[in-house]
């Protein structure tokens, strides 16, 4: 048993923004109090800024970011329906196992790992989907995948991506992009614990939503009205609010420093932790050009790991010496390499600077 002292801890890779762990010790309000209604207005007003659209259905799904994904799917996609999804990772996967639970056809368009899927591949691959699917930026291998030309190409289907670690973090335009339904995560670049997954739905889609879909929990026939201000606000279920208040206010930090400025900060501490890694002569396994800044993937060099150590052991040396959390690797990174992430208020040169130098101490 350990007992691990939190303030050695530091500004550790997990850390919210400072002003969202204040909103947790603010007064628990009632889920129907008018107090609490506005502040639920407010996010919804958040989220379509940082989302970047009109779409009158946008907010916070009560669950993780697999919440959001399966409320995407379950109301969109029924028995038979046809729905290419692109596959060069985990949460390209997990899609395809959501999408058959629905009874879709499902058509995978795989792409290597650690390469970003070719958007005509999956517009190629059915003439007449029902949806297009598509990991923006992929966890697993820090690959972003382009969204804009599926939103040109996507004719009469719906266009369906998981931006559970690219809100925020970087580019990201639903309504210039022609995106129908998109959801995210809160514990990613948008600097708050896991709890809850922003969503957004076009009204072309909400033209196409199933009328009883295979959930109660996420259907959005029954949340619909009440999201959208346009139904009467009714019980569906207890909202969780001191994760709204969480999510409200790093919205807030988002705003006030400017959604712009945030990319900016997740970009140049991506660079940097990127330039730095390859100057150790660390290679880096996702693709040149499709690279994400949160999401750093490198194998980790054999002769480089102190004698008889492996990266995990480094891992958890980095973790307790230094308290800097860094990902093992998944797929053909499992065991040879990381997944280093600066998301939200972790994306600081500080972070950056410290986990090079504890490498520098760690690895001969
Ligand atoms: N999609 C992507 C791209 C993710 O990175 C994750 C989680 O890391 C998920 C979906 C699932 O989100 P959660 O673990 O919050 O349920």
């Amino acid at each position: 048993m350990t007992h691990r002292d939190p303030i050695l801890m530091g500004p550790g890779p997990c850390n919210p923004y400072p002003e969202v762990m204040e909103a947790f010790a603010r007064p628990v309000l009632g889920h129907l109090d008018p107090d609490f209604i506005g502040l639920m207005d407010e996010v919804g007003d958040r989220l379509r800024t940082v989302f970047r659209t009109t779409n009158r259905l946008t907010f916070a799904v009560s669950g993780t970011g697999s919440a959001g994904m399966e409320a995407a799917f379950v109301n969109f996609v029924g028995p038979g329906d046809v729905v290419v999804i692109g596959v060069n990772g985990v949460f390209g996967g997990r899609m395809c196992d959501v999408a058959e639970r629905c009874g879709a056809e499902v058509v995978r368009v795989d792409a290597p790992w650690g390469t970003p899927i070719d958007p005509q591949s999956l517009l190629d691959a059915h003439p007449s989907p029902a949806v297009i699917a598509v990991v923006h930026a992929e966890t697993s291998t820090g690959v972003r995948n382009d969204l804009e030309v599926l939103g040109t190409g996507k004719g009469d289907a719906l266009l369906l991506a998981d931006c559970v670690t690219s809100l925020g973090g970087i580019d990201l335009q639903i309504d210039a992009w022609g995106v129908d339904i998109a959801y995210s995560g809160t514990q990613k670049c948008l600097g708050v614990p896991p709890g809850l997954a922003p969503l957004t739905v076009s009204d072309r889609a909400l033209d196409r939503i199933r009328q009883r879909p295979q959930s109660w929990y996420l259907d959005l026939n029954m949340i619909a009205g009440y999201v959208t201000g346009e139904g009467a606000r009714a019980y569906h279920h207890t909202a969780p609010i001191s994760m709204l208040y969480a999510i409200h206010a790093g919205l807030g930090v988002v705003l006030d420093e400017g959604p712009e400025a945030v990319r900016d900060r997740h970009q140049a501490c991506g660079d940097a932790l990127q330039a730095g890694l390859e100057a150790r002569g660390f290679e880096l396994f996702a693709q040149e050009g499709s690279r994400l800044p949160q999401l750093t993937s490198v194998w980790v060099p054999a002769d480089r790991l102190p004698d008889g150590m492996t990266e995990a052991q480094v891992r958890t040396r980095l973790l307790f010496d230094y308290g800097i959390e860094i990902g093992g690797g998944l797929g053909e990174l499992a065991g040879k390499g990381w997944r280093i992430g600066l998301m939200g208020h972790t994306a600081r040169r500080r972070n950056v600077t410290l986990l090079l130098a504890a490498l520098d101490d760690i690895l001969v």
